[in-house]
Formats: structure tokens, sequence, C-alpha cells
């Protein structure tokens, strides 16, 4: 990714904070309309925050449905993409399993399955052994439910970030990396532009996409944004004969808190903690890899805790090496469900972040509502559930918010 010329740019028609895959692809949307100039600002390099530890599952059906319009915004822009690039984005099409064991889970499944087959997904009950059979490494008790949705996919989300950027680019967006935006800038009920490492860029649209750090940037025009970063996490395991293939589905494991899907010859598995580690946004540092939580630094603590609950589904887990474990940040809100838009009474300042762990899969409805917002065009989504101001007055930096944050996470089950 080769920056615009950083010199020559002192003032922009939007400016978006932030090069992750929200960022992104609001630049791509953005480019693609009469805007004027589009300046992204990026104070690492694009992708390189939490964007590229996601596990990238880009499930279809949701529990919370107003998601799902935002998803399948995704999976048009990512064809459109490869066409604009004439290249493939790599897109892992190997459909979802979703497993339920138990009276509560077998009903969550049984309305998704309904929710789907509503939204006109592909979605069919399979039984045990079949299951089985699609993910060799899963054992299932007779009585376990099982429905499979072939249309489900992962991807890199490092080559679907850089996708958009590129894209944006070429359509003529400028990006500046390494550069830090250090303050957004109002006057009065008007945002100006912000400060950045290289100066003054005066703009009457600033888009905050900042992730974990969008909360900090808000607070400085007295915007309170009601997330908060959780941590997320998973393991890679070693490959194994026969066990693992690169085309088994992705299996959501409500009842063991799981989920898994391929990763090269091994198997990539999440586990969603009961007690999940929040964090206060003024102690991280922008560079992620200083990512210290606490003294849990390989989550060894949220493995043990998991595996009596996992090990029944995935008993070859006990003999398994570990190959790699990766860790991150999500920024989640109190309903688990986006922070999109502006705030009433101050003109220019849009937010996009609180994804709640989905926000790879969001991205392209978020990136297309984000750029009609910004050009104050009808929205394509209904945007009232990601209200910034649903939970009235709060303080995201209290011990308290952060904590109704932290256990929604720990509530979520799904994929
Ligand atoms: C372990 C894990 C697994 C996940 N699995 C999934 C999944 O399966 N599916 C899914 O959809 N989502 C998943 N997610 C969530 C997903 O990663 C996030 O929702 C998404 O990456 C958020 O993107 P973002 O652009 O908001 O944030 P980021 O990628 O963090 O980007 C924010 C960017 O802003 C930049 N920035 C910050 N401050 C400034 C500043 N002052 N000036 C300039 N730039 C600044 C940062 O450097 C960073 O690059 C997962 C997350 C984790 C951690």
């Amino acid at each position: 990714m080769i920056d615009s010329n950083r010199y020559a740019v002192h003032s922009a028609d939007v400016v978006i904070i932030g090069g992750g895959v929200i960022g992104c692809a609001i630049a791509y949307y953005l480019s693609q309309q009469a805007v004027g100039r589009v300046l992204l600002i990026e104070r690492r390099l694009i992708a390189e925050g939490n964007t590229t530890r996601a596990a990238a599952l880009l499930t279809r059906a949701r529990a919370k449905t107003c998601l799902m319009p935002l998803v399948r915004e995704t999976y048009q822009v990512i064809a459109e993409l490869e066409d604009q690039l004439g290249e493939t984005l790599g897109l892992r099409r190997v459909g979802s399993l979703h497993v339920a064991a138990s009276p509560a889970t077998k009903y969550e499944l049984n309305e998704l399955v309904e929710v789907a087959r509503q939204a006109g997904l592909e979605a069919y009950w399979v039984a045990p052994q079949d299951a089985e059979a699609m993910a060799p490494w899963l054992e299932l008790d007779h009585g376990a439910w099982a429905a499979y949705m072939p249309e489900d996919a992962f991807i890199d989300p490092y080559v679907l970030t850089h996708a958009y950027a590129r894209a944006a680019q070429h359509n003529g967006a400028i990006i500046w990396q390494t550069t830090a935006v250090t303050d957004i800038l109002r006057s009065g009920q008007q945002i100006v532009g912000v400060n950045t490492e290289l100066g003054f860029v005066a703009s009457p649209i600033v888009i905050d996409a900042a992730g974990v750090w969008a909360g900090l940037l808000a607070q400085q025009i007295d915007c309170p944004l009601p997330m908060a970063p959780v941590r997320s996490h998973y393991w890679i395991t070693t490959s194994q004969n026969g066990l693992f293939h690169r085309e088994q589905p992705i299996v959501i494991l409500p009842d063991a808190r799981a989920y898994t899907r391929p990763e090269g010859t091994g198997l990539l598995f999440g586990l969603r903690e009961e007690h999940v580690v929040s964090v206060d946004p003024r102690l991280l540092s922008a560079d992620m890899n200083e990512l210290v939580l606490n003294d849990d630094r390989q989550g060894w603590g949220t493995l043990i805790d998991g595996a009596p609950a996992l090990l029944p589904f995935f008993p070859a887990l006990e003999r398994l090496e570990i190959a790699h474990y990766i860790v991150g940040l999500s920024t989640y809100t109190p309903d688990g469900i986006f922070v999109l838009g502006g705030l009433p009474g101050l003109k220019g300042f849009l937010a996009a972040t609180g994804c709640s762990g989905a926000g790879i899969a969001a991205s392209g409805g978020i990136g297309l509502a984000l750029a009609q917002l910004a050009t104050d065009q009808p929205c394509s989504f209904d945007l009232e559930p990601y209200r910034i101001d649903r939970f009235g007055l709060i303080d995201p930096l209290s011990e308290e918010f952060r904590w109704r944050c932290a256990y929604t996470r720990s509530k979520k089950t799904s994929g």
C-alpha cells in the first residue's frame, strides 16, 4: 500500500480516522460517490489494529436480525471488489454447521434456522453422523441437532481490508499511513477538521473509525461512544492427518461457547469465556503487539475453564498441540449492536464502532451506511438500533459501563 502525497493536502471533504476494515470500507464506498476529497488517516499501517487478528467468520444468519442486511452487503461488495481489482480475495465458502445439544440451544437453533429461511438463506438440518462426516474431529450424541448453512464463509481480514483500501485509492481516495490524528476539532456545533502529526486538516465531516481507540478521540468533542474494548482470543492447532481438512465447515458450538474453522491444515478454535476481560482504553498502546491484559498471556485460564464443555464435542483436543495463540480486542456495547451515526446537535461528526465481534462480517453494510450518512443520502438500512445516544447519559470510561459491555460479550454464544 503506497501512501498518497501527504504534504499536498490541507483540507478534505471527508476525513476518516482509522485504517482498519471499517475505515477502509467507508473510504471505498465514499470513493464511489462525487463527494470531493476523501482522506483516510491511519497512524500505523492499514489493517494493523484488531482487524488482522479476527477469525473473520462471515456468518449470515444472526439472532440479532438487524445485522443481517449489513452482512449481506459484505458478500456483495466482495464480489464487486474482485471485479474491480481483477483478482480473487480468497473467500472460503465452506458453510457453517450449527450444533445444539441442550434444550435451550436447540430452541435457539430452531429460531436461527427460521430466521435464515425467512431471509431467503439456505439452511437445512443434518443428522449427527452426517455432521461428524463434515467435520471429522466432531463427536455428537444421537440426540444432538445440527443445521448446515452452505452459503457461509470466512475470509482473510487483512486481504479484505487491503482490497477496500486499494479500490478506494484507485477511485481517488487519499490514504495516509503512519500519521496519527491527535485531535478532532469543532467550532460550536460544527466539526471543522482534525489535527494530525502533519498539521491541521480542515474538513466539515470527520468519521471516527478508530476501533478501540475511537472513544478517546470522541471524548475530545464531548461525544461519549457507548462501547468498551474487551478481549477476544482463539487458538490454532497443529495439523493432524485426517482430522482436519481445509474444506471443513465453520462449526458453531453454543453449548461449549465455542466456534471453529479450518486454518491451513490445522483447526482454529475460539472460546467465549464467562468472565470477559475489559480494558480501560486510556491504558491501551497504539501497538497491538504490546497488548498485555493480565497474567494469562496465552489464554490458558480460558482454555482450562472451557475444556470440560468443549471436550465432549472435540475429544481430540486433549492430545493436540497448539501452534498459535491469537489475542485481540473487540469493541462491545451493552446490547451487542454497533454504534453507527452522529450525535443530534453536532454537525459533521460520525462514528462507526462498537462492532461487537462482527466488524469484518458487517464491514460492507457499515461502509455503505456511513457513506450514505456522510453524503446526506437516504440510508439503505434502518439505523435506529445503532444510535449513539440509545443508552442515554453514560460514562464509557467508568468501570460500571465497561462491565455492562463485558457482560454482554460473556453471554455471546452464537456465530
Ligand atoms: C480474536 C478476535 C476474533 C474476531 N473474530 C471476528 C469474526 O469472526 N468475525 C467478525 O466479523 N469480526 C471478528 N472480530 C472483530 C473484528 O476484528 C472487529 O470488529 C474489526 O476488526 C473492527 O475493525 P475496526 O476498523 O473498527 O478496528 P481496527 O482494525 O482496530 O482499526 C482501527 C484503526 O484505527 C487506527 N487508529 C486509532 N487511533 C488513531 C488515531 N488517533 N489516528 C489515526 N489512526 C488511528 C488504529 O491504528 C487501527 O488501525 C474479531 C476480533 C478479535 C480480536
